[in-house]
């Protein structure tokens, strides 16, 4: 597939690795797996936004754009490396910080990533939950257009046809690895929330005729609901790169079992999978995304919904900034578990 017609700038260390995890595997019995390092992206401290903004920054450019307007849960790691990539780009970056985690501690809003985002000269407007954060951007976009600037609004988690790109370009350089390396992997899981890596991959995977199953762990929204945001995506991205049937929706597999109380929630499952990783493989997770998605894959284990045939490639997004704004909750439960 040959992406090479959609304009990019370069921000990303790439191919990232696409590791073993073997010792995850023997204690837990199971499938192969692999992980896909998207945290070791480079960027600010990675994750899965840099790929999205190589597209999305090439895109502001070619308008003109001299500032980019975004917008991101208040521990948002888009919003961090939409800041840093701005920051490279020299373009002013605008961004409005939505306070979607209810009762949250005092680290919550000033460590992790909006400690981050403070050092990149950050200009933060903040919300309040279930604000209208699309039209908010489109006032804030407003602003600067009658201060005499020229803005492009970034969507939130840099999730539309163009941000997706970025997984559409993940699909094919992990299809190539796999084949390097003699793997047939059956599935992929990753955490899904703006919906834009799961629907660049499933693209990407449709448009590359590969028959591996992806698998999308919630953080936030019921399984209807998500199923239809990936494939609206997944749809308007398959057609972006030319292939005007699209995607079928029976291609887009959601689980929302592992959510939780809601975004940003800590849970059990996410707390064993953070400290597993860190424990038998020495990778750090997250507590919003990766976490919850990691305890979604060893629950699926669990219960031989993967079995020992599988081969599993977990796509790692990213977002450990973030483990320093849960310490409250870490400090309380932290245990050694072998
Ligand atoms: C944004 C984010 C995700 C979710 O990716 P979407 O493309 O928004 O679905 C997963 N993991 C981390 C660490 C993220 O920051």
């Amino acid at each position: 597939m040959n992406l090479s017609k959609f304009p990019r700038v370069s921000l990303a260390h790439l191919p990232t690795p696409l590791e073993p995890m073997e010792r995850l595997s023997a204690a837990l019995g199971g499938p192969r797996i692999y992980i896909k390092r998207d945290d070791c992206t480079g960027l600010a401290s990675g994750g899965n936004k840099t790929r999205k903004l190589e597209f999305l920054m090439a895109d502001a450019l070619g308008q003109g754009a001299d500032t980019v307007i975004t917008q991101g849960a208040v521990q948002s790691n888009h919003v961090r490396q939409t800041l840093a990539a701005a920051a490279r780009m020299n373009l002013d970056c605008k961004v409005l910080l939505e306070n979607r985690v209810p009762d949250a501690v005092e680290t919550y809003k000033s460590s992790g990533n909006v400690l981050l985002d403070g050092i990149f000269g950050a200009d933060i407007r903040y919300r309040d939950s279930g604000t209208d954060m699309d039209t908010a951007m489109e006032e804030v976009a407003s602003s600067v257009t009658e201060a005499g600037g020229k803005p492009y609004i970034i969507p939130g988690g840099g999730s539309n046809r163009i941000g997706a790109l970025g997984y559409v370009d993940c699909a094919c350089e992990l299809t190539d690895q796999t084949s390097n390396l003699g793997l047939s992997v059956t599935r992929i899981i990753t955490a899904t929330g703006s919906a834009g890596t799961q629907a660049g991959l499933v693209a990407g995977l449709t448009a590359l005729n590969s028959t591996i199953e992806t698998i999308g762990i919630s953080v936030g929204a019921d399984e209807k609901t998500q199923i239809a945001k990936v494939h609206s995506l997944a749809s308007a991205t398959a057609k972006h790169i030319g292939f005007e049937d699209g995607v079928a929706e029976s291609k887009i597999r959601v689980r929302d079992q592992y959510i939780g109380d809601g975004y940003g929630i800590p849970t059990d499952g996410m707390l064993e999978a953070v400290q597993l990783c860190a424990q038998v493989e020495g990778i750090l997770l997250d507590p919003v995304y990766a976490g919850k998605a990691m305890a979604g894959l060893i629950a699926m284990i669990r219960s031989g919904e993967l079995s020992a045939d599988d081969t599993i490639v977990f796509i790692h997004t990213g977002g450990s900034a973030a483990l320093f704004a849960y310490d409250w909750f870490f400090n309380e439960h932290i245990s050694k578990l072998k």
